[in-house]
Protein backbone atom coordinates (compact mmCIF):
# COMPACT_ATOMS: atom_id res chain seq x y z
CA UNK A 1 0.00 0.00 0.00
CA UNK A 2 2.27 2.66 1.32
CA UNK A 3 5.34 2.90 -0.84
CA UNK A 4 8.31 4.93 -0.65
CA UNK A 5 8.45 4.87 2.45
CA UNK A 6 11.88 3.41 3.03
CA UNK A 7 14.13 6.40 3.13
CA UNK A 8 16.90 5.92 0.20
CA UNK A 9 20.26 5.42 1.13
CA UNK A 10 22.30 8.64 0.66
CA UNK A 11 26.15 8.45 -0.63
CA UNK A 12 28.65 8.05 2.50
CA UNK A 13 30.87 10.75 0.57
CA UNK A 14 28.76 13.66 -0.24
CA UNK A 15 25.29 12.90 1.58
CA UNK A 16 22.99 12.90 -2.01
CA UNK A 17 20.67 10.08 -2.57
CA UNK A 18 22.64 7.08 -4.15
CA UNK A 19 22.29 5.83 -7.41
CA UNK A 20 21.75 1.72 -7.92
CA UNK A 21 24.63 1.18 -10.03
CA UNK A 22 26.53 3.18 -7.55
CA UNK A 23 24.98 2.11 -4.31
CA UNK A 24 25.70 3.09 -1.65
CA UNK A 25 27.27 5.44 -3.75
CA UNK A 26 25.62 8.35 -5.99
CA UNK A 27 28.32 7.86 -8.83
CA UNK A 28 31.31 6.62 -10.00
CA UNK A 29 33.56 9.22 -8.58
CA UNK A 30 32.03 8.57 -5.21
CA UNK A 31 32.55 4.91 -5.20
CA UNK A 32 36.52 5.37 -6.09
CA UNK A 33 37.00 8.27 -3.07
CA UNK A 34 35.55 5.74 -0.61
CA UNK A 35 37.67 3.10 -2.35
CA UNK A 36 40.89 5.12 -1.85
CA UNK A 37 40.23 6.45 1.19
CA UNK A 38 40.13 2.66 2.07
CA UNK A 39 43.45 1.55 0.79
CA UNK A 40 44.90 4.58 1.73
CA UNK A 41 43.46 3.59 5.19
CA UNK A 42 44.90 0.23 4.87
CA UNK A 43 49.00 1.31 3.61
CA UNK A 44 48.97 3.57 6.38
CA UNK A 45 48.23 0.83 8.82
CA UNK A 46 50.75 -1.43 7.04
CA UNK A 47 53.49 1.19 6.94
CA UNK A 48 52.84 1.90 10.56
CA UNK A 49 53.73 -1.33 11.79
CA UNK A 50 56.81 -2.20 9.71
CA UNK A 51 57.73 1.23 10.75
CA UNK A 52 58.00 0.66 14.35
CA UNK A 53 59.55 -2.15 13.90
CA UNK A 54 62.55 -0.87 11.93
CA UNK A 55 62.89 2.49 13.19
CA UNK A 56 66.19 3.51 12.72
CA UNK A 57 68.62 5.20 15.22
CA UNK A 58 68.65 8.60 15.51
CA UNK A 59 72.68 8.91 15.85
CA UNK A 60 73.88 6.28 14.07
CA UNK A 61 77.28 5.94 12.26
CA UNK A 62 78.07 8.82 10.30
CA UNK A 63 80.07 7.85 7.11
CA UNK A 64 82.05 10.29 6.27
CA UNK A 65 83.83 10.47 2.38
CA UNK A 66 86.63 12.59 3.65
CA UNK A 67 88.68 9.76 4.07
CA UNK A 68 89.39 9.47 0.08
CA UNK A 69 92.78 9.71 -0.92
ZN1 LIG B 1 28.36 11.07 -3.67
Amino acid sequence: MARGTKHAPSCPICGKPAAAPYRPFCSKRCADVDLHRWMKGAYVIAGEAIDDETSPSPTGEMVREDAKH
